[in-house]
């Protein structure tokens, strides 16, 4: 078997996927609009069926966990309470010689005594930082091919220009800690607040109309002035779409506890889409603006968040690996505690080996109390639960109420998408029809999330045979089964495209079904054969696929 080299995965992966129908670029033909994706034929089967799955292990099989399909737009004083619209924010930094835009808690944090080589796409390139860096600090970096030599970290706050190897520093910059990603500049500009939610307007209101009329009033106000009153006049209509899928769940929680008359411990789940204005997209689907987030909200008892939290996160884990081909490419990381999100006492991302390196694929957090008492305390709704078994741990007494703790699981469908595309494409070098070796590309999807189950093929286009399959077909999409009718191109050609699409099962009708009853059944990932009566088909296909 040939092996996947990790740096080109990605590149056929995403060549694959335009190829196949699983991801386009949005908008391509007017030249594509920036980190939007469409879910092609066969993406949009794949993303509804790691969806299905997601809501069957999480809501259908479990008697503690219910559904929700909350609004994307809510009540602004939602993000007030959640401390989205103050903090919902990620400092910003500029390199001062490639303009490269970075989030600064995302950037590499080269140490003290560290060199800070400055790596650029080609000699031209270097050539041109070089005038750049001389011109604007006064400094000559030494250049060897595209990389840029001569500056050291010397302390938390300070870096130091060393020409010619020497120990003495000649001049000295204040060091930021960290450098700018794809080049490992350290020459960066002061860091910003920037507002990762997209705003919106609602209602009948003319902003635009009423900007104008403040602004004509008010002209002799200066910038700042300006600003504090133009951000009065839109906050009056602001809507914004939602960053995450989470606080319905907290908004909702009396309205789904007690029309379902739910104990704690119990879940909200939701499924659905989500929107941030993500200052660095990267990695084809793995960062984008508009993404899917499959997330619930688990409310637990005060003091036993711990153990849920470490639950969950087994639970999450197992499903990710079941459906995966190698599950030694996932393993979880505790955060350490400055890398703790504010309002949680303890956190878990579960990651995935992408082909450069391991990160998240889903966050399993302890939100404790946070969500909750916020929202009670900005609505005024009485947040709580009321527990008639319990004793009050504070007074002794019979019946406890107070705020349930939160776990989160919060996955990204696109993301996991992705994984499951990365962990299906498999090269094998096997014989073709003259006996030579050739490469086979197949993607080894698991049969639930494959988006075409069984393929139906006439082995030609006469003699009765595309009957046959189309009435196979039809018995197969009555059982529920997602069936395709194939008879484009020989035979061969059809089993490599069926392989390329994930197709777990290729029925062929053939001259011997007209005289025995009997298909082939052929199977994607061990390529054998077996003739089977054609009336068990649909059996054989459904018990293969309750078995995968
Ligand atoms: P990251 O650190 O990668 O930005 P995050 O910690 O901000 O992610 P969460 O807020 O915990 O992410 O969201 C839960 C999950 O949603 C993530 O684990 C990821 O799978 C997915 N996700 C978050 N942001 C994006 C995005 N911009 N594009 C695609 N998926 C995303």
């Amino acid at each position: 078997m040939a092996e996947n080299n990790s740096s080109s995965l990605m590149e056929k992966v995403i060549s694959l996927s335009k190829q196949r129908g699983f991801v386009f670029q949005s908008s391509e033909i007017y030249g594509g609009l920036k980190s939007a994706y469409d879910y092609g034929p066969l993406g949009v089967e794949l993303k509804r069926n790691i969806m299905n799955e997601w809501w069957r292990s999480m809501v259908h099989e479990r008697e503690d966990v219910i559904g929700i399909d909350a609004s994307i737009i809510m009540h602004t004083k939602v993000w007030h309470a959640s401390g989205h619209l103050a903090g919902f924010s990620d400092p910003l930094v500029d390199c001062l010689i490639s303009k490269e835009r970075f989030r600064a808690d995302k950037a590499p944090r080269p140490q003290p005594k560290d060199e800070l080589p400055i790596e650029c796409a080609d000699k031209g390139q270097a050539k041109t930082y070089v005038e750049a860096i001389q011109k604007r600090f006064n400094i000559e970096l030494k250049r060897n091919g595209k990389t840029l030599y001569g500056m050291k970290v010397i302390d938390e706050n300070t870096m130091g220009f060393f020409p010619d190897d020497g120990d003495k520093p000649t001049e000295t910059f204040p060091y930021r800690g960290y450098v700018s990603p794809t080049f490992g500049s350290p020459f960066l500009s002061d860091e910003r607040q920037f507002n990762l939610m997209f705003r919106s307007q609602i209602g009948p209101i003319d902003v635009l109309g009423d900007i104008t009329s403040y602004v004509e009033k008010n002209k002799d106000l200066d910038g700042k002035e300006l600003r504090t009153g133009i951000e009065e006049i839109v906050k009056k209509s602001a809507v914004y779409l939602r960053p995450e899928t989470a606080q319905a769940m907290f908004v909702q929680f009396l309205n789904c506890q007690q029309s379902m008359s739910m104990k704690v411990p119990f879940g909200i789940a939701q499924m659905g889409k989500s929107f941030r204005n993500e200052v660095t997209v990267e990695h084809f689907i793995f960062r984008s603006c508009e993404f899917e987030q499959m997330e619930m909200e688990f409310f637990v008892e005060p003091g036993t968040q711990k153990e849920w939290l470490d639950y969950w996160r087994d639970r999450r884990m197992e499903w990710w690996q079941k459906l995966a081909n190698d599950p030694s490419k996932f393993r979880y990381r505790a955060h350490e505690k400055d890398e703790l999100a504010h309002y949680a006492d303890a956190c878990y991302d579960i990651e995935y080996e992408y082909p450069w390196g391991f990160d998240e694929l889903e966050g399993v957090a302890s939100r404790t109390d946070y969500d909750l008492k916020k929202h009670a305390e900005h609505s005024g709704a009485k947040l709580s639960y009321f527990d008639q078994q319990k004793q009050d741990p504070e007074t002794g007494k019979n019946g406890w109420r107070y705020t349930p703790y939160v776990i989160e699981p919060a996955a990204g469908v696109t993301r996991g998408l992705l994984v499951y595309l990365l962990d299906a494409y498999h090269e094998e070098t096997v014989p073709n029809a003259d006996g030579e070796d050739s490469t086979r590309v197949v993607m080894k999807l698991h049969p639930r999330l494959a988006p075409i189950k069984v393929a139906v093929l006439p082995l030609v286009k006469k003699e009765g045979l595309p009957e046959i399959a189309r009435e196979m077909v039809s018995g197969f999409f009555k059982a529920g089964i997602n069936a395709r009718y194939d008879e484009q191109h020989s035979i061969g050609k059809r089993y490599r495209r069926h392989d390329e699409a994930g197709t777990p099962y290729c029925i062929t009708i053939d001259g011997q079904t007209t005289e025995d009853g009997t298909v082939t059944i052929r199977d994607r990932d061990t390529m054998e054969q077996e003739r089977i009566s054609k009336d068990e088909a649909l059996q054989v296909v459904q018990k293969r696929l309750i078995e995968s």
